[in-house]
């Protein structure tokens, strides 16, 4: 693929490593590519990060054909670039673009586009502890018209963002409200897609929890407001008597990259990973006898997120006494020692920016 670039004339100032926050600072390029029925993708390009236009009729805005990606490039201690299972991202891309009917965009295509990028922001990748640089592609629709159907031209683009460590104050646990009342996705919806309309359906839910005191909402399954699925922007798991247990990803579920690593990584070490629907009943159960040992959020911006405190209508589990479990420190750290490169990376994940 040819990439064209165009280069800035000033460049922006970096941030303060030490205090970057989540998704604040934009750097000084983005990735862009369109797409036409007649012509499919073309005109791959690195421009200076600036805002774009849109026709107030651009279907996106009405109808929500957008989806999107995130994944993180991490700087080693050699100084070496390396992102993490980016294929999967790609591959994942695709999928979420045909339950939407929007071109799918080639996996070499999206893993060239990201490393491009990220070479040309290589002076954006920060080096301090547990920082490093966010990765967002996205896709929508541009085409202007007030009809509902596949539109015919989109637009890829890539922008990054340097990020601090997810949780300032260290990974501390989290308060949970599992929401019983409102859903976020049912089999034969976009559940399984990273899609922005997805997100803004979720976003009362997050309200509702934080109004109470909690930081984020566990969704049970749509249609019987039984099984549990997932926290927020995260895939969960829970550790009872010993095995491990997670929603099963059957069009409901973000089939999380981060997920997909912790259960190689505890296939590995010998736990049982049961890939598997669990009743909300079941587990505040295990929370009152004792047999419920941790429970942790997965996804990219934060790694892990160790849940210290579940609530379920008038019943209150705490979990490990709120602190943060043995096995989930230990997948921390085993996962975020193979992406900043301080672990010997076994299972071929990492793939250097050069
Ligand atoms: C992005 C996301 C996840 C986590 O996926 P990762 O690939 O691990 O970052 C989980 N659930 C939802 C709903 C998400 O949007």
């Amino acid at each position: 693929m040819e990439i064209r670039f165009e280069k800035r004339d000033v460049l922006k100032e970096k941030p303060d490593q030490k205090n970057l926050g989540f998704g604040k600072y934009m750097t000084d390029y983005m990735f862009v590519m369109d797409w036409t029925k007649e012509e499919g993708w073309k005109d791959a390009r690195i421009v200076p990060y600036a805002p774009i236009t849109l026709d107030p009729a651009c279907v996106t805005l009405h109808y929500a054909q957008e989806t999107f990606e995130g994944l993180k490039a991490y700087r080693t201690d050699e100084g070496k670039i390396q992102l993490f299972r980016p294929e999967m991202n790609a591959r994942r891309m695709i999928t979420s673009n045909e339950r939407l009917c929007m071109p799918g965009f080639p996996e070499d295509m999206f893993v060239e586009a990201v490393k491009a990028l990220v070479k040309v922001e290589q002076d954006w990748v920060p080096s301090e502890p547990e920082t490093s640089l966010y990765i967002r592609p996205f896709m929508f629709a541009t085409e202007s018209a007030l009809g509902v159907h596949m539109a015919t031209s989109y637009k890829f683009m890539i922008i990054c963002c340097p990020v601090g460590a997810y949780y300032a104050e260290g990974i501390n646990p989290v308060r949970i409200l599992v929401e019983d009342e409102l859903v976020r996705a049912v089999k034969g919806g976009t559940g399984f897609t990273k899609c922005g309309g997805n997100y803004a359906g979720s976003i009362l839910g997050q309200v509702k929890a934080e109004k109470l005191g909690y930081s984020q909402v566990l969704w049970l399954d749509g249609e019987q407001r039984k099984y549990v699925e997932e926290v927020g922007t995260m895939n969960i798991m829970f550790k009872i008597a010993g095995e491990i247990y997670t929603a099963p990803i059957e069009g409901t579920v973000l089939a999380g990259v981060t997920r997909d690593s912790m259960i190689h990584i505890l296939r590995d070490w010998g736990y049982t990973v049961n890939e598997t629907r669990l009743s909300i009943d079941d587990l505040m159960k295990a929370g009152c006898d004792g047999t419920l040992e941790e429970i942790f959020g997965t996804g990219t911006a934060a790694v892990i997120s160790p849940v210290g405190e579940l609530r379920y209508r008038e019943d209150t589990v705490i979990v490990n006494d709120f602190k943060i479990g043995e096995l989930t420190r230990k997948l921390y750290d085993t996962l975020t020692g193979i992406q900043w490169g301080k672990l010997e990376d076994k299972y071929g994940w990492t793939v250097e920016v050069k």
